[in-house]
């Protein structure tokens, strides 16, 4: 399945809580070479994350300069904060020949497919609108208000799965992680599972 590896922007994309950076966590661990942009936001870090690991914390006037350098690759307002892909990373790595992944809200995902149109984009699905509050709420990290936010702003992300290349439901973290990989053209066969 080596055989026509082609190094491509893969946008992996979806409703908030439906997993998206629980799929990228376990891909990385299994494949540690796949490269995945650190975004920046104006959110504020909860706890555990780092500056540079899981986000870039930038305040609103360092947001403001990134975007008037034209150092974004797309931005977006996401449930009241802002959050960027870094422009020249993403460049560098897929002139080194690498596949990159994008782990974005889906203003984001049409951003990118508009600017580089050989970009593949995977819609992450939840296995039911039930389950997709379930885990939104679940995560305890969250207030009612901002929890309310993301359920209405997912209800629109999912009526878009259709302007998506490819859907994968997030059953099992496993079984999606191993898909996004295929779909990226990284062997599996290495991965010891
Ligand atoms: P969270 O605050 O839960 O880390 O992320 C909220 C949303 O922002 C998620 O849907 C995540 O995929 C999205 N997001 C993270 N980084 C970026 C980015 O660089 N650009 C865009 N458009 N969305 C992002």
């Amino acid at each position: 399945m080596a055989a026509e590896v082609r190094p491509r922007l893969t946008v992996l994309s979806g409703p908030s809580g439906v997993g998206k950076s629980t799929v990228v966590a376990h891909m990385r661990k299994v494949h540690p070479e796949v490269w995945l942009s650190v975004s920046a936001t104006t959110r504020k870090p909860r706890p555990g994350e780092r500056h540079g690991v899981q986000y870039f914390f930038v305040s609103d006037e360092e947001f403001d300069k990134l975007i008037a350098n034209g150092e974004l690759l797309e931005w977006a307002e996401f449930a009241g904060n802002r959050y960027g892909t870094p422009r020249h990373a993403v460049h560098d790595r897929l002139e080194a020949g690498e596949p990159v992944l994008l782990e974005i809200d889906l203003q984001g995902a049409r951003q990118v497919k508009e600017s580089m149109q050989d970009s593949q984009l995977v819609f992450l699905a939840p296995p039911s609108w039930d389950e997709l509050v379930r885990r939104l709420t679940g995560r305890g990290t969250e207030s009612t208000e901002v929890i309310e936010r993301r359920l209405t702003v997912a209800k629109v992300e999912l009526a878009a799965e259709s302007e998506f290349d490819t859907t994968l439901v997030n059953t099992s973290v496993e079984d999606v992680s191993r898909e996004l990989l295929a779909l990226m053209a990284v062997s599996s066969s290495d991965s010891g599972e």
